[in-house]
């Protein structure tokens, strides 16, 4: 029981979790993030400045969580916010 349209929208379906799925990191061949770069873990945070969640980021689990240690890393030495005010 499936239409040809059907299936198109199947192939757009899975066509855009396989696009979601590129993780930025894996994409550019980057092993260690530094905690110093603020200006690449504030694409990270949301706007109240929590970590996003990996459904947003796009990141692969092994970056996500290199991620999360840096922008806590760089919330202690005091370059990161931890709140907006
Ligand atoms: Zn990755």
């Amino acid at each position: 029981m499936e239409t040809p349209q059907m299936r198109s929208m199947f192939e757009i379906y899975h066509f855009k979790i396989i696009n979601y799925t590129m993780c930025y990191f894996c994409q550019k061949n980057i092993e260690d993030i530094d905690f110093k770069n603020t200006e690449l873990l504030s694409r990270f945070i949301s706007g109240f400045y929590k970590i996003k969640p990996r459904k947003k980021t796009e990141l692969c689990m092994h970056h996500q969580k290199k991620i999360a240690t840096a922008i806590k890393r760089a919330r202690q030495i005091g370059i990161l916010p931890h709140t907006p005010r």
